[in-house]
Order: structure tokens, then C-alpha cells, then sequence
């Protein structure tokens, strides 16, 4: 007897239909293939995006569409097994990945975001789909989050403490800590700014490309992986997960008038 799902690739397309009748949420999970350090996995970003939107989906009682494995990330192009697509081409693939759901009745999306590099492409995409489709969508992040509803979490940084114990608590199989190694220290710039995990200029962070010198050979950014552990990760995510089960309950509770102007 098959067994109940809420992952689209599991349903049949009668099932799916009939989803689409009585609701219109649906989760689209995006990740990444890049280093993380020499611990972590290239798939880091993809493992916790699917795994995430995969428990939201539980919790809220919304569809969840398979991950999208690939996104925006040049500055790790000198790492072996890093897959960049340039932003524009990602805006226009997530585009149509929303378009072919919107075609068939999801009005409203949740992009559970794996990856720093994909945010402003995905907030393109939300307009596009909003103003092509009028389908409402949100777009969440972890490590931007979580900090700010707990601040016990301070979980920004790229396979460093925190994400590293994501993925401790979601794949410990495929962390290696014996490979763990320091980020290598902040680089000065000037007087007063200097980059490590983001760019500062006194001691505030602010939005500049630099060169990938930051990654060092280690290629993890920000706190130190070392001690990284299963618990915090747990903490982490469900934080998250949380947040985003509550929001969709919300986002269903807005009335979408038909698009006609
Ligand atoms: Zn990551």
C-alpha cells in the first residue's frame, strides 16, 4: 500500500491534482554544490535546503518539490566540484520551476535558500512569479534568520561551527572532523575594514565582492568547525523549520485576488 507523502516527486499526477485542489502551498527547496571545507560535503547547501523544507513540509501540511541542487556562487570557482550557473540563467530556471507549478494551481511558494550566493537571484524571482503568475512568494534563509529570533544562535558562517553542525545533525556520514581546519584569519583591507565570513567596515557588515583569498585552502569562513556538534545543529534547524511551518500557516490565512489588471 503506498504510503502518505507530501514530496511532489513521490505523488502521482492525479495525487498531485488533487493536492492542488484543496491547497495551493507549495515548497521549493534550493541548494548549491560547493565546498565547505575539507570536512563537509559539496552538497552541504543542498542537504540542509531539502532536508529543511522536507520537515516543513511535515509540519504544515504543504507539498514540498525536489530540491534544486545548483545555484549562484563564483567565489569558489578554484575548488574542485564547484558548480556556479551564472545568475542570470538561475533566475530564469527558478523561474520556470514556479511557473510550471503556478500553471498547475500553486499559488502560493515557500524557497527554503541553502545558499547565500542565490538570495538576490531569488528575489527576482519572487517578483517575477508575483507579477507574471500574482503567486505569492517567500524566500527564507537559515543562517539569516535563526540569529535573529535566537540570538543564542549566531549560526553566519560557511562551513564553519554552525553549518557544520547542520550537517552533524542531518549527516554525520559524510563529515569528516579529522579534516576540520581553522578559517583563515580576516584579511585588512584598510585601516578599518577587513573581510572574513563578511566584509566590515568598522566592525558593520556591508555588501562587497572581493576576491576568494578569504577561503585560504581550508575554504570553511567564520567561526572555527572545530567542536561542531550534532546538538547545536538540531537547535539550529529547528529554529528554523519553526519559523517556516508558522509562516506558511500565515501565508495561507492572505486572500489572493484573481490577477485581471
Ligand atoms: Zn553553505
Amino acid at each position: 500500500m503506498k504510503r502518505k507523502t507530501l514530496l511532489a516527486a513521490e505523488l502521482s499526477w492525479t495525487e498531485f491534482e488533487e493536492y492542488m485542489r484543496h491547497d495551493d502551498v507549495l515548497i521549493i527547496p534550493v541548494g548549491m554544490l560547493e565546498e565547505h571545507g575539507q570536512h563537509n560535503p559539496l552538497g552541504t547547501d543542498t542537504y540542509i535546503a531539502g532536508h529543511c523544507a522536507a520537515l516543513i513540509g511535515e509540519r504544515a501540511g504543504a507539498l514540498v518539490a525536489p530540491v534544486f541542487p545548483y545555484g549562484y556562487g563564483p567565489e569558489g570557482k578554484k575548488f574542485p566540484g564547484q558548480v556556479s550557473l551564472s545568475p542570470q540563467l538561475l533566475r530564469k530556471i527558478l523561474y520556470a520551476y514556479g511557473a510550471c507549478y503556478a500553471k498547475h494551481g500553486a499559488r502560493r511558494f515557500l524557497f527554503v535558500n541553502g545558499h547565500g550566493g542565490n538570495a538576490g537571484v531569488l528575489r527576482m524571482v519572487t517578483g517575477d512569479l508575483w507579477y507574471d503568475y500574482h503567486a505569492l512568494c517567500a524566500s527564507t534563509e537559515w543562517w539569516l534568520l535563526v540569529p535573529q529570533i535566537k540570538p543564542e544562535l549566531p549560526c553566519n558562517d560557511h562551513g564553519g561551527f554552525y553549518e557544520t553542525s547542520c550537517m552533524l545533525a542531518i549527516k554525520p556520514e559524510l563529515v569528516d572532523m579529522n579534516r576540520a581546519q581553522d578559517p583563515v584569519p580576516d584579511t585588512i583591507l584598510s585601516e578599518h575594514i577587513r573581510a572574513g565570513y563578511t566584509v566590515t567596515y568598522q566592525g558593520e557588515p556591508f555588501f562587497a565582492t572581493i576576491d576568494d583569498y578569504r577561503l585560504g585552502r581550508a575554504g570553511n569562513l567564520g567561526a572555527p568547525p572545530q567542536g561542531a556538534n550534532e546538538r547545536i545543529g538540531a537547535d539550529v534547524l529547528e529554529a528554523y523549520i519553526d519559523y517556516n511551518a508558522g509562516l506558511i500557516g500565515e501565508l495561507r490565512k492572505i486572500e489572493l485576488q484573481n490577477k485581471g489588471n
